[in-house]
C-alpha cells in the first residue's frame, strides 16, 4: 500500500506558495501594521517593499469610500468583526503610491501564527471592472438627464405599455402626477378611433411594430389630454436595448401649431389659385431670362388665342408685335438693372388668329432688390377696344365730315411738324392753296347738294393724285391747303397744274342726271430759307391764290415769281 504524497515542508516552499498565489497578499500584525506583503501586493500598490511594511491599510486608503463612508470607521468595524473570526469580504478603494485610485475586492481573517494575532489581508484589483461600472452608470445618469430635460415628451414602451416619462409628458397631457400615465397602453392617452379610421390600439400596435422592425418607426397621432382635449403630435418610435431590455424610446413632439400653419398655407394658397384663375385679367408667371410662361391663367390664354398648353412652350417675345418688342425689352432691361421697380406700358400681342391685340402690361419682378432676376409676373389688360374707339375718336378730331380730309387744325399741326423738319435736314417743301372757283354761284345754280358732291369729288381727286406722303386738309368752306414734303417749287407748280387740270376735266354726276364742272385756283410756296415759317409759306401761297383769282380763276399762280401766270 502506498502512501499518501506529502509536499514539501519548510520556509522556502510556504513562501513560494505566498509569491505564486497571483492575488496582493498582506500580513498585518493585531495592530493591522504590516509586516510582510507578496509581490502582487507591491504591484497593486505600485511601491516597494519598504513604503508598506509598518504601515496600515487605511495609510493606502482615502478618507472616504465611494458609498460615502469613512474609510477609518468601516476598517475597524471590519477588524472587529475579523477579530470575532468572520471572514470577512469586501469592496474598498485604495491609494497607490502615487495616490492614484485603485479597486479592490478584499477578503480579510484572523490567524494565529506562532502564538502571535495577525491579520491576512487578500485584495484582488477590480479596477477595470469599476472603470467599467462608472461609466455605465455615467451612461445611464446622462441618459436620465436627456430623458428628464428634454423639452418633448419623451417616454419608455416596455412590453406596449409606457414604463416611464419624463416631467415634459405629464405637462402636455395635463396630469399632475406621472405615476398615472405609467403601465398603460399607449392607446389609453388617445381617442378611440384615429383621423384614418384605424382604432387606435390596433393602430399603435401596428406603429410598435413597425419601429421594433425597422428599429425607427415615424407618424403623425391624435393623443387625448387630462381634460379630454385631442391634440395632434408627431411620434417618434426608436426600438433600442435599455439596461439589457429591449423598450421603445418614444419622443412626442405637439404639432398643432405646425399643421394650422399648413393649413393657413394652403388656404391662403387655394385663394392665390382662385384669384389668378378667376381673374379678369391675364395674369402669367414668366422666367425673365427666357421669357418663357411658367404659368398662365384662362384670361391670358382667351387674349392671345393660345391654350394653356402651348402658351408654356411660348416666350413673351414670340407673340409681341414687332414694332412693340424693342420698347418691351429696353423696360425690361431697366427693370432687371434695378433702374424701375415695375412698368406699364401699352403694347400689341399677335393673336394665333393672326390679328393684333392691344394690352395694357404691367410687369412686377417677383426677386427681391438683393437677389438676382429671375421672375416677373405679367398683367395684361385687353385694350383693343379702346384702342378702337381711342383711334376713331382721333380720327374723327382730325378730319373733316364731308371730304374725309384732314381738318383745318390737324393740317396745321402736320404742317407744322413737317416744315421743323425739312429745315432741319434742309429738305424742300411746298404748300398749295387751293380754293373752289365761283362756288357761290355753283351753290346757287345747283344747290347746296350738289357743291357739297363737287368738295367730296374734289377730295377724291386729291386723293388720287396725291403722294401718300403729301396731307390735303379742308381748311375753309371750299378752301383746301396741300402739303408737300420733298418737294421743290417746279415740282410744286407742275403737280397744282396737274390739278387744276384734272378738277377742270371732271364731271360731277349729279342726282338730277346732271353733269356739274367746275374749276379751282391754286396758289403754291415753297420754303426758301431757313427763317420761313408756316405764316409765312401760307401767306405767300394765298398770295398766288389771289393772283390766280385776279388771273381770272382756274390758274395757279407762285407768289415767289411774281406776275408770271401759269395755267
Ligand atoms: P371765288 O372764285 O372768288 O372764290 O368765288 P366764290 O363764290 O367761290 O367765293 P365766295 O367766298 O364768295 O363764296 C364761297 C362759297 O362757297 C360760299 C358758300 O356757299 C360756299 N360754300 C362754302 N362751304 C360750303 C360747303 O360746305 N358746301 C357747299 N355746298 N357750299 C359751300
Ligand atoms: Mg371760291
Ligand atoms: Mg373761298
Amino acid at each position: 500500500m502506498s502512501s499518501l504524497p506529502t509536499p514539501p515542508k519548510g520556509e522556502n516552499y510556504f513562501r513560494t506558495l505566498f509569491e505564486a498565489c497571483g492575488e496582493s497578499f498582506i500580513v498585518t500584525n493585531a495592530q493591522g501594521q504590516v509586516i510582510d506583503c507578496n509581490d502582487a501586493a507591491l504591484d497593486l500598490f505600485s511601491c516597494s517593499r519598504s513604503d508598506i511594511l509598518g504601515t496600515t491599510p487605511l495609510d493606502w486608503s482615502p478618507e472616504l469610500q465611494p458609498d460615502g463612508r469613512r474609510s477609518d470607521e468601516w476598517a475597524t468595524e471590519i477588524f472587529s468583526r475579523a477579530a470575532a473570526g468572520e471572514t470577512v469580504c469586501f469592496e474598498w478603494e485604495n491609494y497607490r503610491l502615487d495616490r492614484k485610485p485603485v479597486f479592490v475586492s478584499v477578503t480579510v481573517r484572523r490567524a494565529v501564527i506562532d502564538a502571535q494575532v495577525c491579520y491576512l489581508i487578500v485584495s484582488r484589483n477590480t479596477s477595470d471592472r469599476k472603470q467599467a461600472e462608472n461609466a455605465l452608470r455615467e451612461e445611464q445618469d446622462r441618459f436620465q438627464t436627456l430623458f428628464e430635460s428634454s423639452p418633448d415628451p419623451v417616454w419608455i414602451i416596455e412590453n406596449n405599455t409606457f414604463t416611464e416619462c419624463n416631467e415634459a409628458a405629464a405637462k402636455i397631457l395635463g396630469y399632475p402626477n406621472r405615476s398615472q400615465l405609467l403601465f398603460v397602453h399607449p392607446s389609453r392617452l388617445s381617442p378611440e378611433i384615429q383621423p384614418d379610421g384605424e382604432s387606435s390600439f390596433i393602430k399603435a400596435e401596428r406603429m410598435m411594430e413597425i419601429a421594433r422592425k425597422n428599429g425607427i418607426n415615424r407618424f403623425e397621432w391624435i393623443h387625448t389630454r387630462a381634460n379630454g382635449e385631442n391634440f395632434p403630435a408627431e411620434v417618434t418610435l426608436s426600438a433600442i436595448t435599455l439596461q439589457g431590455r429591449p423598450v421603445i424610446y418614444t419622443v412626442w413632439r405637439d404639432i398643432t401649431e405646425r399643421l394650422r400653419a399648413q393649413e393657413a398655407v394652403k388656404a391662403s394658397e387655394a385663394r392665390f389659385r382662385t384669384l389668378f384663375e378667376q381673374a379678369a385679367v391675364g395674369v402669367a408667371e414668366i422666367d425673365t431670362l427666357s421669357g418663357r410662361f411658367l404659368a398662365v391663367n384662362r384670361k391670358y390664354c382667351d387674349i392671345v388665342g393660345y391654350c394653356e398648353a402651348e402658351m408654356l412652350q411660348l416666350d413673351f417675345a414670340s407673340i409681341t408685335h414687332p414694332d412693340d418688342l424693342a420698347d418691351d425689352l429696353a423696360h425690361m432691361e431697366k427693370l432687371k438693372s434695378g433702374q424701375i421697380r415695375n412698368f406699364d406700358i401699352e403694347k400689341r400681342y399677335v393673336h394665333k388668329d393672326g390679328h393684333l391685340v392691344w394690352v395694357e402690361l404691367t410687369v412686377s419682378p417677383m426677386w427681391t432688390p438683393e437677389n438676382p432676376p429671375d421672375k416677373h409676373i405679367a398683367i395684361v389688360q385687353d385694350i383693343t377696344l379702346r384702342k378702337e374707339v381711342e383711334c376713331q375718336l382721333e380720327w374723327l378730331a382730325h378730319t373733316d365730315d364731308l371730304t374725309g380730309l384732314v381738318n383745318r387744325r390737324h393740317f396745321l399741326a402736320q404742317a407744322e411738324l413737317e416744315l421743323s423738319r425739312s429745315i432741319r435736314y434742309g429738305r424742300q417743301m411746298s404748300i398749295l392753296m387751293v380754293d373752289a372757283d365761283l362756288f357761290k354761284s355753283i351753290n346757287d345754280l345747283y344747290g347746296h347738294a350738289a357743291g357739297d358732291s363737287a368738295l367730296k369729288q374734289l377730295a377724291d381727286i386729291f386723293r388720287g393724285t396725291l403722294r401718300s406722303a403729301d396731307l390735303a386738309g379742308r381748311i375753309g368752306g371750299e378752301e383746301f391747303a396741300i402739303l408737300l414734303p420733298e418737294t421743290d417749287h417746279e415740282m410744286a407748280i407742275e403737280l397744282a397744274q396737274r390739278l387744276r387740270r384734272v378738277v377742270a376735266e371732271s364731271r360731277v354726276a349729279l342726282k338730277t342726271g346732271l353733269q356739274l364742272q367746275f374749276t379751282v385756283s391754286i396758289g403754291v410756296s415753297s420754303l426758301i430759307s431757313r427763317d420761313d415759317n408756316l405764316d409765312i409759306l401760307i401767306g405767300l401761297a394765298d398770295k398766288g391764290l389771289y393772283l390766280a383769282k385776279n388771273a381770272g380763276r382756274n390758274k395757279v399762280c407762285s407768289s415767289l415769281v411774281p406776275f408770271v401766270i401759269t395755267s
